[in-house]
């Protein structure tokens, strides 16, 4: 991010506009909707205000002779449209001063740029692409404009107006902010987003105990609560509409390693994050102090996101986490997410079942050699079934070896997906024979194994295929 995005207070002083044309009086319409004071410097000296309404013309000061040495004290930016060679001299004095500068269309002689806008009233969003692209940030305005509702500015200007008498009725920050969750997520929100302004003020004003409508106990405390939530295997759209909620009310965000830096970003910005999970060569801090930590946050009345990579209850230990929360009486719900073998089996088109060739499917963990070694392979033996392996990088001779004991062809197609999802995801395909040296190709982990018929319907095993008919191909014609 090279611009960090700021709201500017028209109140606190004019913007000085230096230009002509068609550029300058585009800038004038939206300082001037903004409610902005300009002193507008015309360069050509024609100070045309047509189109603006009296009250906006009304604001705009005709400035004359030399912008280069116009007083600036007071001045809050500097906007340079249509200026010619003015614009980088205006930026130089901007920047000796240390105004803020824009000149139009030029990132090397401005300090600041203009967001692509979504104006609600007092809900202003702005986009920015770094000055890289308007038409972009344009785009991703339009998206916006479709999923806010129209009167989402009524509605922040509603508790704006309620801040003051609810501030003094509950003092304790946490409690508050639920109390305005409350209000925003619930039958209040929803009548000032309908247009039904006076019953959302009369149904506010009945609330006679707002901190349990906050949802305080009895005893005044907030209650604290810890949400298991399935990160999926990287990619944040994966993330479930629920989850993303859960990370966007958390207070403390304790995650994984597995969990993709893309998806604790979508944590609220203040939100603790607590690494607790192990790190490459380092042993993590253990079961029972992630347990320990996570009540202790609930108990302290925070809200507490368990970050899980993939779903929290497929080889996850969610299932002990729940059960120390429950002994611990702490509150807890768990949100699912899109696991490794499901996310792999998605990018890279290898379908888990298929009508007839695949018929069941199996997710099992190969941790250690010894694991595998152990494993009960001869329920495996089905070649309709769909054998996804977790944690089966190291083990893969030994996943290899039980297989082949339990029946299973040599030349049943395998898929070794690494990192899927991700940007750098890989997949290295070929059969159970070949196992091993699959995992030899791939560049570091996590990886999952897929090992079925289904494998051969896969995106690489059809390009590999595709390359070895073109070589025998081009071998034929030389
Ligand atoms: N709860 C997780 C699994 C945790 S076990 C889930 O549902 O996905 C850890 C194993 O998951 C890794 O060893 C690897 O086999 C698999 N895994 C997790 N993320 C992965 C990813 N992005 N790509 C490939 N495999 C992944």
């Amino acid at each position: 991010m090279r611009f960090l995005p700021v709201f500017l207070d028209l109140q606190a002083g004019p913007v000085l506009l230096v230009g002509a044309g068609d550029l300058a009086r585009a800038k004038l319409r939206l300082l001037a909707a903004a409610g902005a004071r300009v002193r507008w410097y015309a360069t050509d000296g024609q100070h045309d205000l047509s189109g603006l309404s009296a009250t906006d013309a009304a604001r705009i000061e005709h400035a004359a002779g030399d912008p280069l040495v116009a007083d600036l004290s007071g001045v809050i930016a500097i906007i340079c449209a249509g200026a010619g060679e003015l614009g980088p001299a205006m930026s130089a004095r901007a920047k000796a001063v240390g105004v803020p500068v824009n000149v139009m269309d030029d990132l090397v002689h401005s300090t600041f740029i203009f967001p692509a806008i979504v104006d609600r009233g007092d809900v202003v969003v702005a986009v920015g692409t770094g000055g890289a692209s308007p038409v972009v940030a344009r785009r991703v305005r339009e998206l916006i404009e479709t999923v806010l509702p129209a009167r989402i500015g009524d509605l922040a200007g509603f508790i704006g107006r309620w801040r003051k008498t609810i501030h003094a009725r509950i003092p304790e920050f946490p409690l508050r902010r639920r109390f305005w969750e409350n209000v925003v997520d619930g039958r209040i929100g929803a009548l000032v987003l309908a247009g039904r302004k006076d019953e959302a003020e009369a149904a506010l004003k009945v609330i006679c105990d707002p901190s349990a409508f906050a949802g305080a106990l009895v005893s005044g405390e907030v209650e604290g609560r810890v949400t298991l939530v399935g990160a999926g295997p990287g990619d944040p759209d994966l993330l479930t509409i629920k989850a993303l909620r859960a990370l966007q009310d958390a207070d403390v965000v304790f995650y994984d390693e597995l969990v993709s830096p893309e998806v604790l970003d979508r944590a609220r910005r203040d939100a603790l994050r607590i690494p607790v999970g192990r790190r490459v060569g380092k042993p993590g801090i253990g079961q029972a102090a992630i347990n320990k930590l996570m009540i202790e946050a609930a108990k302290s009345g925070q809200r507490a996101v368990r970050l899980k990579g993939g779903d929290p209850f497929v080889f996850g230990r969610g299932g002990e986490e729940i059960e120390a929360l429950r002994q611990a009486g702490v509150a807890y719900s768990v949100i699912p997410g899109i696991t490794a073998g499901l996310g792999a089996a998605a990018q890279f088109e290898a379908p888990l079942t298929f009508r007839r060739e695949a018929l069941r499917i199996t997710f099992l963990t190969a941790h250690k050699a010894k694991d595998a070694e152990a494993g009960d392979w001869s329920t495996l033996t089905d070649e309709k079934m769909t054998v996804v392996v977790y944690m089966g990088m190291t083990a893969a001779s030994s996943v290899r070896a039980g297989l082949l004991a339990a029946g299973r062809s040599p030349q049943t197609p395998v898929g070794v997906f690494a990192r899927v999802t991700r940007p750098d995801a890989q997949a290295s395909v070929g059969t159970l024979g070949e196992l091993p040296d699959l995992v030899e190709k791939i560049d570091g982990g996590p990886a999952i194994l897929i090992i079925g018929e289904v494998v051969a319907h896969s995106a690489p095993w059809r390009h590999q295929n595709l390359n070895q008919v073109l070589s025998e191909l081009l071998d034929a014609a030389e």
